[in-house]
């Protein structure tokens, strides 16, 4: 079987990003979409990795076409009496599917035209077609309920892809889906109509603002259209039953000063919405004829705007897992253990990056009870414990493989200086160049401790290679690559490596050397370029670690990783 025919449930980002690689790769696509769209969504704020997606699977010129608002970066103004941080996309332009930005997008309009896309293309799109029951009993095929036009249908594909979103019929009819504890948030939002107050480098920016009862997201969605946020503990739903939507959303953007003064007198120009279910995920995402994409497997808070960004990498992954399955059956099980390792993985980064942000925060804001309920401590037992990703995160902290609660709190502190601005309030001042001296010295600590490692250990006595997969860039198949692991079982899957690469690992496993040395002996077997990123990598995955001449740990705090803004290759 090579030419599958594949069923999606649901036309966002997730189903038409699936629909448009599966339909590349020469599948049989139907989308089973239960709106008419245009349809209203939230999540306006993208990811640069959505655009090198979008932009692979040949969509440029249709979105150069909408003169989206250009989002260069994402500001935080994180805490009490903090100067303002930027996250700043920018990096060279090293090939066409390297973005230095991101857009702001009305999301009906969006989605509106991935989906005409796919249509366009040659899958068959169902509007209005609610999908109902999914039977995945069979060993070689799915069978899906569908209420369309009146009628019940009852199609048959090799494979389901499940990009539903929150409402992912297959994840509820599983019953897999787990809500996480530690996000107990809800969020209300209106729209306002203002232009984007910022000239400059600062122009078309997502700004979160943090204040006593949660945080804010300014977003100049289009022309004169401002998005305008709040993110609160799900303990203030009585209230909103109380006042009412509207009146609570007035009176506690009140509260947060910094979003009034760039509001000003504004006008609010549309209603006021609320959505509820927060971070959850699935215990599985993927397994036999099925895979769950998007919001469908996994959601969490949407402080990094990273909703849309996972939903097209969890796309492209299932569409190119499925193309692998068709061609050989036999590799099911190793392709489904990747998606859902390499899906879950993207997700616990974004969450782990959160946590942290949180966790920052809540130092800032000592009086308040959100940032208060939301800090990871020490003491913290049951919360540590619940959270596997944070677990396996603290777990190496003693021997300091892994990272300790307190320099947990550090690595947010770290990617902060980096993007601090120079002067307290947000203004058109701001210039990119005033966070080069930041970064300048931040890579120069980095640099030093770095050199400063005379010894690397690897762990455990065998540098081997294990299968995995990779997408590739172009096509869009997935193909097989190996990783580097030791005997015990822990690996670095972010860089597929080779014979010549693990040999230099198994010298190091024999004869510790240094850093300089390594990075020398990496350079001969042809990784000019990301030396220092695959010792970083590997440190952080527990293989390597490095002593100074005294023989002290060297602990190097590099920054923190998540997927989708373009610093490393990703899918
Ligand atoms: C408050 C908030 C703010 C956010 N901000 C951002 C942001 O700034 N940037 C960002 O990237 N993300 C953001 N997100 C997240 C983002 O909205 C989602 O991650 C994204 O929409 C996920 O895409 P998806 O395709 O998985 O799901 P969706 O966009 O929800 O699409 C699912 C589709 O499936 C259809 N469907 C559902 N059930 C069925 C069924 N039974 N049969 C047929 N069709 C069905 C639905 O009608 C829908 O069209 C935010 C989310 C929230 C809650």
């Amino acid at each position: 079987m090579a030419r599958s025919k594949v069923s999606i449930i649901g036309g966002g980002p997730a189903g038409s990003v699936a629909a448009l690689t599966l339909h590349k790769l020469g599948h049989d696509v139907t989308v089973y979409e239960r709106s008419r769209f245009p349809r209203y969504r939230i999540g306006e704020s993208l990811l640069p990795g959505t655009m090198s997606i979008l932009q692979r699977l040949g969509l440029q010129e249709k979105l150069d076409a909408q003169n989206y608002v250009k989002k260069p970066s994402a500001t935080f103004l994180w805490g009490q009496d903090q100067a303002p941080w930027t996250f700043s996309f920018a990096a060279p332009k090293v090939a066409p599917w390297v973005f230095d930005h991101a857009v702001q997008v009305d999301r009906r309009q969006f989605d509106q035209l991935l989906l005409e896309e796919a249509r366009n293309r040659g899958v068959t799109v169902l509007e209005e077609a609610n999908v109902t029951e999914v039977d995945i009993s069979r060993p070689d095929g799915v069978t899906l309920t569908v209420r369309h036009n009146g009628e019940t249908l009852h199609p048959e594909s090799d494979f389901v892809i499940d990009a539903g979103g929150a409402n992912s019929p297959l994840a509820r009819q599983l019953g897999v889906r787990r809500y996480d504890e530690f996000y107990k948030n809800f969020a209300i939002w209106s729209y306002f109509t203002m232009k984007d107050p910022f000239e400059g480098d600062l122009k078309g920016t997502t700004y979160s603002i943090t204040f006593e009862d949660g945080w804010v997201w300014m977003i100049p969605v289009k022309d004169d259209v401002y998005s305008v946020g709040l993110v609160v503990d799900r303990d203030k739903a009585g209230e909103v039953r109380e006042l009412g939507a509207d009146e609570f959303y007035r009176s506690t953007l009140a509260k947060c000063a910094g979003a009034v003064e760039i509001l000003g007198d504004a006008p609010q120009v549309d209603e006021v919405r609320i959505v509820h279910d927060w971070s959850y995920e699935a215990e599985s995402f993927s397994a036999d004829r099925y895979f769950l994409c998007g919001d469908a497997a996994c959601f969490t808070d949407p402080l990094f705007s990273q909703g849309v960004h996972l939903a097209s990498q969890s796309a492209v992954c299932a569409a190119a897992s499925i193309d692998r399955i068709a061609r050989d059956e036999a590799e099911s099980q190793a392709v489904h253990a990747w998606y859902n390792r390499t899906y879950r993985s993207a997700y616990e980064e974004y969450h782990e990056f959160l946590a942290s942000f949180y966790t920052y925060a809540s130092f800032t804001e000592p009086d308040s009870e959100f940032w208060r309920k939301r800090r990871i401590t020490e003491s913290d037992d049951e919360r540590l414990s619940r959270r596997t990703w944070f677990e396996k995160l603290a777990g190496g902290g003693a021997d300091g493989n892994g990272v300790t609660v307190p320099n947990f709190h550090d690595r947010a502190a770290t990617m902060i200086t980096i993007g601090k601005h120079q002067r307290k309030g947000l203004s058109d001042e701001f210039s990119e160049e005033e966070l080069n001296g930041a970064r300048v010295r931040w890579i120069s600590d980095l640099t030093k401790r770095l050199n400063s490692i005379t010894r690397l250990r690897w762990s455990g006595d065998k540098a081997l290679l294990k299968p995995y997969y990779r997408v590739d860039r172009t096509t869009f198949r997935l193909e097989p690559r190996e990783i580097l692991a030791n005997e015990e079982g822990l690996d670095m899957a972010h860089y597929p490596l080779d014979e010549e690469t693990r040999q230099v690992f198994q010298e190091l496993a024999e004869e510790e050397f240094g850093y300089r040395d390594l990075i020398k002996r990496l350079r001969g077997a042809g990784h000019q370029e990301i030396g220092t990123q695959l010792v970083l990598r590997l440190m952080e995955a527990g293989l390597l670690s490095g002593y100074d001449k005294n023989g002290d740990r060297v602990i190097v705090q590099g920054r923190l990783h998540f997927g989708g803004v373009g610093v490393e290759y990703e899918v």
